[in-house]
């Protein structure tokens, strides 16, 4: 995982200071606290790395801080101290999980499991993606869920008294991955839940969660921070070099876990190049076999890389585009990805720019939905082709 590599992050603990950017989100959620309109479900919605899960976590450290300020948690009262191991007996956890190699296949997994892995993490980082969360459970290539077991532990948990707090916090990680099972429990106790409940969810994507549990909670929509404010905590947290923290900050589009896998040089970063660069020059030259060749390599990942692949393609999309506008500044860039982004620019225009997201955009949601990963990248493969050589005017 990067954060192994780069050995510099500096996000464990989260306060509000500590979020990048949102400062309107955060003076919302802290004048809801002062006004005690605290509503007893929310759904933080945004990609992972927007910080829709520090967010949740600074917030909780904020509501249940015995001590806190105008503006953020005071780190000292016994609240805050429990929050820096995540162990603070009000404040539960629940998220995907799957049988590991320890387990058998078949085998009854619940968040519970997994609370010491999860805890560790976030000691560690509380700026990750879901794939970082199924590496850290060893679980990489499999389809992890929130379970009916997860829901009624937490009917349970609602039931006992609060420890020490007005409020028992409930996390739900990633509460698209509910199961089938699981969800009319969870929609259960979000219509009648016990007073001095609050449940925060997190997920990157609502039109994956059912409408009758959409419909009990207020939406926080958490957009991409500003590039301005990940290039300051890049400067502050992580001393880099204003103009290369500006270069990063630019080419991650505001995304923190990236621009740290950039910083640091992340070997999947770097495969994802090669790979992404070998894709496009089969696909303009229409060698079929040899992109059979790269489908089958692409197709042996787990669905969760080949995601994270496809968003990484995106991205060089819109890079090529900010240049081919004037918007950005390629020439901060060096070696090969200048030479490639520069080159690789020319063939994306108004003319196929937004049929290219889409294609990209789908992809990813057919690999959600366990597509067929062969004919899922050959038939991307082929879209691309006739795309590269669509005219310009
Ligand atoms: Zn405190």
């Amino acid at each position: 995982m990067f954060f192994r590599i780069l050995n510099i992050i500096t996000l464990p603990n989260m306060y509000f200071r500590d979020v990048i950017g949102h400062d309107q989100i955060i003076k919302r959620l802290i004048s809801n606290v002062k006004n005690q309109r605290i509503s007893h479900a929310q759904l933080l919605l945004g990609d992972q790395g927007n910080g829709t899960l520090a967010l949740a976590l600074a917030y909780a450290r904020y509501i249940q801080c015995r001590n806190r300020s105008g503006q953020d948690a005071c780190g000292v009262c016994p609240s805050c101290l429990k929050f820096n191991k995540y162990e603070h007996p009000d404040l539960h956890f629940y998220f995907p999980s799957a049988p590991n190699k320890e387990h058998k296949e078949k085998a009854k997994v619940s968040s519970k499991l997994f609370l010491n892995h999860w805890r560790k993490l976030l000691t560690t980082n509380t700026y990750f993606e879901y794939l970082d969360w199924l590496e850290a459970i060893g679980i990489e290539n499999k389809q992890a869920i929130i379970n009916a077991e997860d829901c009624n532990d937490i009917i349970r948990i609602l039931g006992l008294k609060a420890y020490e707090s007005p409020y028992k916090i409930v996390v739900i990680y990633m509460v698209e991955k509910l199961s089938y099972q699981a969800a009319p429990k969870l929609l259960k106790i979000l219509e009648e839940p016990p007073e001095g409940t609050l449940f925060l969810l997190i997920s990157e994507n609502k039109d994956r969660i059912i409408n009758t549990i959409l419909s009990r909670t207020q939406i926080l929509k958490v957009p991409r921070p500003e590039e301005t404010a990940l290039k300051q905590v890049l400067v502050e947290k992580h001393s880099l070099d204003p103009d290369f923290a500006g270069r990063i900050a630019l080419m991650s589009g505001g995304v923190y876990t990236e621009a740290i896998k950039l910083a640091s040089g992340d070997e999947d970063q770097l495969a994802d190049f090669n790979s992404f660069r070998e894709w496009m020059r089969l696909c303009y030259k229409n060698e079929a076999g040899n992109i059979l060749k790269w489908v089958e390599k692409t197709a042996q990942s787990g669905r969760e890389k080949q995601k994270s692949f496809c968003q990484y393609g995106l991205r060089v999309f819109r890079l090529c585009l900010l240049h081919n506008y004037k918007a950005g500044d390629l020439i901060k860039f060096e070696g090969e990805e200048l030479d490639f982004l520069k080159k690789f620019s020319r063939f994306i225009h108004h003319n196929n720019a937004i049929a290219i997201v889409d294609a990209f955009n789908d992809a990813i949601s057919h690999i959600e939905r366990n597509a067929n990963p062969k004919i899922l990248f050959a038939d991307l493969s082929f879209k691309l082709h006739m795309l590269m050589h669509s005219k310009k005017a």
